[in-house]
């Protein structure tokens, strides 16, 4: 290809895997927007199918929605169970995804609920969005832990082969997920505060704890995360290798909860619930920007220009989290008895 550098290659060679894709759910989306993935390059994504500002129900409406059109196009797409069902997709040259949900709000108090979710598709989920529900404390809300509720959940997730994320939980709950799960835990689209302070970014301490359970931190490329609505390359760059020299490149991985909708404005959903988006958060913030898989070429050629290896490029791109799932999603074991 003209004008192909080493890490163009790479990047259209490698396992592209964006664990959280930003979409906001409603069963009425044309899912036709998900070409925007393979479009760019990547070759997974996780879309959430609710979050905790919709009823149980319409979570599950929006599953089955969603869960329809993509075995109705299943010459382009592919609903993953396994990760061997990624690399599959890959040698077809189909685009593999699953889904994922932000807050327990979704199971409607009953554990029942999460081998239901798994058996549909969601092979992740959040423990609250923003704020605190009955399983556990959102990190816009007072800095709850897990609830006994809570802990079920988790222990529920590592037997059916969920992946547990920390993403949009309160300090304190994520501090619990991570003692309470047999399994590595992620936080899927979460930034470090130290890089700039936002109540949805993650401590250092919830970073190492994570990585320690051999977890991935994923790159949130929402402007208002990342700084003063800044998506620069360089300030990308800037957070990645914040995490990389605290606890290691296999610790990294990218969560851009991108949403290629244009149907949206993203700001008149933001501010029309200042409840779960609150004042002095950014949410007020004009056209906020966001970076995609689409600014992906030039971010890892910017990485390696800065020292990363050809292996943490992979590890960060896809190998990461594809270690995290291979764990999390092969876990299957039986029913336990009522
Ligand atoms: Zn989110």
């Amino acid at each position: 290809m003209p004008g192909a550098n080493n890490s163009t290659q790479l990047y259209l060679d490698a396992l592209v895997w964006d664990a959280h894709a930003g979409v906001f759910p409603d069963p009425s989306v044309n899912l036709e927007l998900l070409q925007a993935w393979p479009d760019a390059g990547a070759d997974y994504v996780s879309i959430n199918v609710g979050f905790d500002v919709m009823e149980w129900h319409e979570t599950l409406a929006t599953l089955a929605a969603y869960r329809r059109w993509v075995i109705a196009h299943s010459d382009r797409f592919v609903l993953v169970d396994k990760v061997q069902d990624i690399d599959r997709a890959r040698a077809q040259n189909k685009f593999a995804l699953s889904f994922d949900i932000e807050g327990m709000n979704a199971l409607n108090n009953d554990i029942n609920m999460v081998s239901l979710y798994h058996r549909l598709g969601v092979r992740q989920m959040l423990f609250a969005y923003n704020l605190g529900n009955t399983a556990a404390g959102g990190c816009h809300d007072n800095d709850t832990g897990l609830t006994r509720f809570g802990r079920q959940v988790v222990q529920e997730m590592n037997r059916v082969g969920m992946i547990v994320d920390c993403s949009h939980a309160a300090y304190t709950t994520t501090m619990d997920i991570i003692s309470e799960s047999s399994r590595p835990v992620v936080f899927s689209h979460s930034n470090p505060t130290a890089i700039w302070n936002h109540q949805r970014n993650i401590r250092d301490d919830q970073i190492k704890a994570c990585a320690a359970t051999g977890g991935v931190i994923g790159l949130n490329g929402m402007g208002i995360f990342l700084g003063d609505n800044d998506i620069a390359i360089d300030t990308l760059l800037g957070h990645v290798r914040y995490i990389s020299d605290l606890v290691g490149t296999e610790h990294i991985g990218l969560g851009l909860d991108y949403s290629p909708r244009v149907d949206i404005d993203i700001g008149v959903i933001l501010r029309s619930r200042p409840d779960y988006w609150p004042a002095g958060q950014q949410y007020e913030t004009r056209d906020i920007k966001h970076a995609g898989p689409q600014h992906l070429p030039q971010l890892i050629d910017a990485m390696e220009h800065s020292g990363f290896t050809e292996a943490d490029l992979r590890g960060f791109l896809g190998e990461n989290f594809r270690r995290v799932a291979a764990s999390a999603w092969d876990a299957d074991q039986p029913e336990p008895a009522r």
